[in-house]
């Protein structure tokens, strides 16, 4: 191949790539995926699942969501649903972490930080965009989903993605944790010894008595 061909090649696929969003299930990124992740800063995305998110510039492998926890949440569900349904990702994939800070605190004992703070937890606007999101009084503890058990809440949420009438049937999707100390992914487990290395229960925090869950 030429110089110019390589050149017109080049600048030709960074033209569709630049305009992808414009060509709908045509312009998925790379790798036809999403990713729901944690925000935690020692969850680095693109190391553990061996991919490039946004690194290098023009990497652009997947979709990538993430929030505290990388549960399950009306936004998560929101894009997951757009790039899914019309943006051409085919396969998602949930990171959680062991050390997450998810698993730090009794979600109760947050909600009275704000109640103390003459916050009424039971009249919030969620999202000023978006009145009409409420949740019902009592459920502001719950909302904030903190979890139990790291590996617990990683299977739960594939389960939710899974079952999701939003999210097309023959979607891929997959669960994963990645253990902070060492450094490593593994599939999520409740065998004791594979989880012995690792912090991945709210216990380990000193946690006391159950979270609001959100699994019955
Ligand atoms: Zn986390």
């Amino acid at each position: 191949m030429t110089l110019k061909e390589k050149l017109i090649t080049h600048t030709e696929t960074y033209d569709h790539w630049s305009k992808r969003r414009r060509y709908g299930p045509d312009g998925a990124n790379n790798l036809n995926l999403w990713v729901l992740a944690c925000m935690d800063e020692r969850l680095p995305v693109d190391e553990a699942l061996g991919i490039h998110v946004d690194s290098p510039a023009g990497g652009g492998d997947a979709h990538c969501f993430r929030n505290a926890g990388g549960i399950v949440t009306d936004d998560a569900i929101r894009s997951a649903m757009l790039t899914c349904n019309f943006f051409g990702t085919k396969e998602i994939v949930i990171v959680q972490h062991t050390q997450c800070g998810m698993l730090s605190a009794d979600a109760k004992d947050l909600e009275k930080h704000f109640r103390d703070k003459g916050v009424d937890t039971d009249n919030i606007t969620l999202d000023p965009t978006l009145p009409e999101l409420k949740l019902e009084n009592g459920a502001f503890a719950k909302w904030i989903g903190m979890m139990d058990d790291v590996d617990v809440t990683c299977m739960k949420t594939v389960e939710a993605f899974r079952n999701h009438p939003l999210i097309p049937k023959d979607t891929v999707i997959s669960g994963w944790i990645w253990e902070v100390e060492t450094r490593r992914l593994r599939a999520p487990t409740l065998d004791i010894e594979k989880r012995a290395r690792t912090d991945v229960t709210a216990v380990q925090f000193g946690v006391k008595g159950k979270q609001p869950t959100r699994w019955e």
